[in-house]
């Protein structure tokens, strides 16, 4: 408690939060993580019997690109999610003039759907998809409705692909530059739902120079000793109880 009251002061005092986040902020949409008891590596009905980030490398995708969409299609897609109480938090917090972006290692768009507007998608994002062969754009349903298993573009033919970044990708090097300048520039770090071990991902927390870093997570992260203020549990619960203390202010 006194941690989340020292947290909502920081938040209270903040003009120019980042908010970090991971996988563990949509798990309360019932979208699972990676790494949790329930997340896709301990997912006993994959059949392929293949870790996720070998299912989701380009290389499989390249050489198995039916395998790859019928996991894509029934482990990673949930067109019917909605945004928790995390993400219509820091949507709020960024109408309250006081979150600056989310920088996001999730491909789900569950920020947007809440309402944010200034987020950086370090892995892209399902909502996005393009072919391969002419570059033709394509939404979410014409992946959901593509008649075979690999979705082929209605223009060329070619394979149409997610505009997520696969195992093997790098990283969109601008979107990579403006999280480092943003976090290097942030009066307060908010780290939700990771675990921490993604890199390059997970490495910019190091950009951060200042004083208020706050770590909200289920598990122990290799930054929990770099944060101020560490608060184990869930990230919906824990900002719905910030976002109230500080409206009531
Ligand atoms: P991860 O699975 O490695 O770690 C998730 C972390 O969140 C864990 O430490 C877990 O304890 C914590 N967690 C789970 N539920 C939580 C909750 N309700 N509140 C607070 N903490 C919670 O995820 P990661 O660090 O994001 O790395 C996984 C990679 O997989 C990312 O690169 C991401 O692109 C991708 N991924 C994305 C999605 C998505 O878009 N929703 C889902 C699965 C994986
Ligand atoms: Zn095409």
């Amino acid at each position: 408690m006194e941690r989340l009251n020292e947290a909502v002061q920081i938040i209270k005092n903040s003009s120019n939060i980042v908010a970090f986040t991971g996988a563990g902020v949509s798990t309360e949409s019932n979208i699972p993580d990676f790494r949790s008891s329930n997340g896709l590596y301990n997912d006993i009905i994959n059949e392929y019997e293949f870790p996720p980030e070998v299912m989701l490398s380009y290389s499989f995708f390249m050489e198995h690109t039916d395998i790859f969409f019928n996991y894509y299609r029934s482990k990673i897609l949930y067109p019917d999610a909605e945004p928790n109480d995390c993400h219509l938090a820091l949507a709020q917090l960024e109408k309250m003039g006081k979150l600056r972006v989310i920088i996001t290692q999730n491909i789900d768009g569950l920020h947007q759907t809440a309402s944010s507007c200034s987020v950086l998608e370090l892995h892209g994002s399902v909502n996005r998809n393009y072919c391969m062969d002419c570059s033709n754009k394509y939404e979410l349903d014409y992946m959901l409705e593509s008649a075979g298993v690999i979705p082929l573009c209605d223009k060329c033919g070619g394979k149409v692909r997610p505009d997520v970044v696969l195992y093997e990708e790098i990283l969109d090097q601008d979107i990579l530059q403006a999280a480092v300048h943003n976090i290097s520039k942030a009066d307060t770090l908010i780290v939700l739902g990771t675990s921490l071990v993604v890199h390059p991902a997970a490495g910019l927390i190091k950009y951060y120079r200042g004083d208020n870093f706050i770590l909200i997570n289920k598990s122990t992260t290799p930054y929990d000793d770099m944060a101020r203020i560490v608060i184990r549990g869930s990230a919906g619960q824990i900002m719905k109880k910030i976002m109230s203390e500080l409206q009531a202010m």
